[in-house]
């Protein structure tokens, strides 16, 4: 199975498909996470992408496909998280299941206003270690601070204060909603109401996968 969760920043992406690949046995694959993990070890990747991320700009196409080249899966089902993000990104990818005669099951819609984004990316907090996401208030770690998978250091991310938190929303809104359409054309896009707690986004997930609608 070979899923895509799209939605704006803040939806929840990353939280479902961390428990959703370990429900179904899939490879969870974020973009998101890739980058910063090149960053850290200021990679050649790396040390082009930090300033757009920084910004809360998009990181140019040409190294996202290069990236995406590199760690897809040849067997095995996966969850892309936070790829693809622009109609090209897109095409490649069709591109290059094809190529190796494998296709996209379903694309997921986190649907979310964005005051509701703003506030669910000013409480998330990350893992300094390893990367594992909290929230103040919908998801709180056990200690404060701490990360209760590896007693890491919890931190906010640079990109997460409100100036660059509505930054990527707007290119969020203008260079990924048009996908919405891309998929829908292929009737592959299932709405999801990410407002909902994570139980229930969770289940609503699983109910799709597993009865198809
Ligand atoms: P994305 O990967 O789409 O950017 P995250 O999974 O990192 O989103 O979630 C953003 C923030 O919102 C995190 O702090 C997370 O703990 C919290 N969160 C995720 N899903 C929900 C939910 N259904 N209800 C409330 N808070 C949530
Ligand atoms: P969030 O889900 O909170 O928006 P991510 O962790 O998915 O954030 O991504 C963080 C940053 O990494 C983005 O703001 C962007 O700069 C870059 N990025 C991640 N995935 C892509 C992609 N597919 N195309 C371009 N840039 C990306
Ligand atoms: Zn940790």
């Amino acid at each position: 199975m070979i899923v895509v969760f799209l939605g704006p920043p803040g939806s929840g992406k990353g939280t479902q498909a961390k428990k959703l690949s370990q429900e179904l046995n899939l490879s969870h694959i974020s973009t998101g996470d890739l980058l910063r993990e090149a960053v850290k070890k200021q990679t050649p990747l790396g040390l082009k992408a930090k300033e757009y991320m920084d910004r809360g700009e998009l990181v140019p196409d040409s190294l996202m496909i290069a990236l995406i080249e590199e760690v897809m899966p040849k067997e095995g089902g996966f969850i892309l998280d936070g790829f693809p993000r622009t109609v090209p990104q897109a095409l490649v990818l069709e591109d290059m299941l094809n190529r190796h005669g494998r296709n996209l099951d379903k694309v997921f819609l986190f649907d979310l206003s964005e005051e509701v984004v703003v506030e669910r990316l000013s409480g998330r907090l990350t893992c300094s270690q390893c990367g594992a996401v909290y929230h103040k208030k919908y998801n709180p770690p056990k200690q404060e601070g701490i990360c209760d998978l590896c007693g890491g250091k919890l931190i906010q991310r640079e990109d997460d204060k409100e100036e660059v938190i509505r930054k990527r929303y707007r290119v969020y809104a203008e260079q990924t909603k048009p996908l919405i359409e891309f998929y829908q054309e292929r009737n592959k896009l299932t709405r999801l109401d990410a407002e909902q707690d994570i139980q229930e986004v969770n289940r609503k997930l699983l109910e799709v996968l597993k009865n198809g609608g």
